[in-house]
């Protein structure tokens, strides 16, 4: 059969697609698509070469276990290969594996032993004669990273296999255990708030955060992440597990167990594929109670023996299956629509939902963005809605459960005046924000004292959006400005302060008076004007004087500044009570004359800089203002013109254009002492 040049060329999009996001899912734990939005790429890409096989080739991502050793860590090859898991969706699935099975064992009774399916980083760690040698990724399955240093801050995984120490030594010569790293869902959380007040990018879910946690080349990151493990298989077991010790998998796990490794409780051993099907429905809904992420289970034949005769594909064991759960939905009602201000005027929507746990937390709030989503889903209040999570994190009302209306739904009706201010609300044309227009508007001035404190704007620590509360209801602050005039007296008569967090707060507004002029323009929260439009009016005006003087005709001549911004900006210096704030920071003492730090000096001039990769001990964004402030440059592609690589961890591919091209790459303690020099 002949394919058609339209299933050919969708083949070959679905492999470049499929690459990538393996590369964004396991090169660099950042995933951009849902697991179940690749799960379909990749289903599809199976149907068409099941359908026409001419079409399968070698490198296939169908026929290869995905994922690669990145550069930074050493490559160890595994002893025995480390697979991946053929994925059932479904009951019928589930059959036809059954079938599969029955086919090759023609005739024996076949046991299935039932798993949970544990979301994390699968490894693999290598003991000899009872120690601890290797610990190392699955990376493409041949051969993975080294993280021994890592894992050995994992306490649960032993150092020493247990028997090593009991009478009857019953070690084995080398052990080549499998199991899945993952970090539990509340310190996933944690992990999360934490990086979110200090800015940096959030992981996706806890799979993605163990992952990169694991594979860090500073093992005292690994520690502080609390990671754990469990252990659900054997690679190489030399003498081999039937001889020495059980002849089917749950009592090898017992076995395991016994050694010192933690296995999971929840294993149990059915008699048929159809008691199987009935206790994994049990879990649909059980698995929100676990402390940890599941994604579904695994299905294993369990006699050793049978396995064996089972055997393998390229990719995966005939002998196991993965039951992958449907993603995370869940049902809850719109109890009310409320409307939040934001520091530029708009309006934005949200659902306030019924609590209920999605992907293991309670959600009560879901962000409807503006109101042509409203209409567009067609919510009311009252509706009984679907909800999952974007990405695993961000709440979403996926859609309504139209038949459970019963007619005491009431239309939201989007508000006509400021909720805060009363002030007529707008539309500007070609825009779906509706904003209040009122400058003064209390909500509008309250979130933009939250932006003028936070970090890439003036950072002033210890500052969040209760303590601005605090001070807005006390009268002790109106705009941030007010913020330069408080004294101790002022603060130490409030509910939950002492001595020392009140001195501890005027110090850090008194130190947020030296930042840089791009972070002031930043934090002035001018419409449009982002961190790096902040950065280059602050490098080509170089003080607010000059910036408070410019027009639009100037400003458009800057590169990447725009009309739309010109405008914003100047509209935003013609206003008076912008200017009267102006006047009050300037005469509070802020720097308002250079972006140039104290004693800077110009030993970087004429270096031109790439960054990749996560830096442990900055982010980006400072890194970036270190390398300017010696009069560095910083670029985003790598040529031959560039003077240095900085990388960090899980670089990416400009790591690898570097090498190439003979650029010479810093690791970030190279890069700390050339900048220290
Ligand atoms: P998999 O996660 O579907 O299954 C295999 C893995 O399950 C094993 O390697 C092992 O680590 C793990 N596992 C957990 N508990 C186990 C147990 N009790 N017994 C045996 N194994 C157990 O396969 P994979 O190849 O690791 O990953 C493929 C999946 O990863 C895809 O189906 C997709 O969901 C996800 N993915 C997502 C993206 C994305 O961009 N979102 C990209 C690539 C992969």
């Amino acid at each position: 059969m002949s394919v058609p040049k339209a299933l050919q060329q969708e083949v070959v999009v679905l492999r470049r697609q499929i690459e990538e996001h393996n590369y964004l899912y396991y090169g660099l734990d950042q995933p951009e698509i849902t697991d179940e939005q690749y799960d379909q790429l990749l289903r599809r890409l199976l149907q068409l070469e099941k359908q026409y096989p001419q079409l399968i080739t070698p490198d296939s991502p169908s026929q290869r276990v995905a994922g690669q050793v990145q550069s930074g860590l050493k490559s160890v090859q595994h002893l025995s290969p480390m697979l991946s898991l053929g994925n059932a969706f479904n009951r019928g699935e589930l059959l036809d594996f059954d079938r599969r099975v029955q086919a090759v064992l023609a005739g024996q009774v076949v046991e299935y032993v039932v798993e949970l399916k544990i979301d994390g980083l699968a490894v693999s760690l290598v003991y000899e004669a009872g120690i601890l040698k290797h610990g190392v990724t699955r990376g493409d399955g041949v051969a993975g990273e080294d993280i021994t240093l890592n894992l050995k801050t994992i306490g649960s995984i032993p150092l020493k296999l247990r028997q090593l120490v009991a009478v009857n030594n019953n070690i084995p010569a080398t052990l080549e255990v499998r199991g899945e790293i993952y970090m539990a869902k509340k310190v996933f959380e944690q992990l999360n708030t934490k990086r979110q007040e200090a800015k940096q990018p959030l992981f996706a879910n806890p799979r993605n955060a163990a992952a990169g946690s694991a594979r860090q080349l500073d093992a005292k990151i690994t520690a502080a992440r609390q990671l754990d493990i469990f252990i659900y298989g054997t690679g190489q077991l030399s003498p081999p597990a039937q001889t020495v010790v059980v002849n089917n998998h749950f009592d090898h796990l017992q076995y395991l167990k016994a050694l010192g490794f933690r296995v999971n409780a929840n294993i149990k051993v059915f008699k048929d594929i159809a008691a199987v099907i009935t206790y994994l429905e049990t879990w649909q809904n059980k698995r929100f109670d676990l402390p940890y992420s599941i994604d579904g289970l695994v299905i294993k034949v369990n006699s050793l023996q049978q396995q064996q005769q089972l055997g393998f594909t390229a990719k995966n064991p005939r002998w196991a299956i993965a039951y992958k759960f449907p993603a995370e939905k869940a049902i809850s009602k719109i109890e009310a629509i409320k409307i939040n201000v934001g520091r530029t005027g708009v309006l934005t929507p949200t659902a306030h939902l019924t609590p209920v746990t999605v992907a293991g937390s309670v959600v009560s709030r879901a962000v409807l963005h503006n109101e042509d989503i409203i209409k567009k889903k067609d919510l009311k209040i009252g509706d009984t809605v679907v909800i999952h999570k974007a990405g695993d994190i961000i709440p979403e009302v996926v859609a309504v459960l139209l038949d459970k209306r019963n007619s005491s739904e009431q239309d939201f009706k989007f508000p006509e005046k400021c909720p805060e201010c009363a002030t007529p609300v707008q539309r500007q044309e070609g825009e779906v924000a509706i904003r209040c227009s009122n400058t003064a508007c209390p909500a509008r001035n309250r979130e933009g004292i939250f932006h003028f404190v936070s970090r890439g704007a003036m950072d002033i620590e210890g500052l969040g959006p209760a303590v601005v509360t605090q001070l807005l209801q006390a009268g002790l602050i109106r705009d941030a400005a007010d913020l330069y005039s408080l004294k101790f007296d002022d603060l130490i008569n409030l509910e939950r302060w002492g001595d020392k967090s009140v001195q501890n707060l005027l110090a850090a507004i008194v130190a947020s008076k030296k930042r840089a002029l791009n972070q002031l323009v930043f934090a002035l929260g001018i419409r449009h004007v982002g961190q790096t439009a902040a950065k280059k009016l602050a490098e080509h005006y170089g003080s607010l004087s000059n910036l408070r003087q410019t027009n639009a005709t100037k400003l458009i001549t800057i590169p990447e500044i725009g009309d739309k911004m010109a405008v914003s900006i100047t509209d935003w210096f013609a206003q008076e009570n912008n200017n009267d704030f102006l006047d009050r920071l300037i005469a509070a003492g802020i720097n308002t004359n250079s972006i140039e730090v104290k004693n800077k000096q110009q030993k970087l001039a004429g270096l031109v800089f790439v960054l990749t990769g996560t830096l442990a001990n900055t982010n980006r964004l400072a890194a970036q203002e270190a390398i300017e402030n010696h009069g560095g440059r910083v670029i985003s592609n790598v040529s031959k013109k560039t003077s240095y690589v900085v990388a960090g961890k899980n670089p990416g591919s400009k790591y690898e254009k570097a090498q190439k091209l003979g650029v010479k790459i810093l690791n970030e303690e190279q890069f700390e002492k050339l900048l220290k020099l």
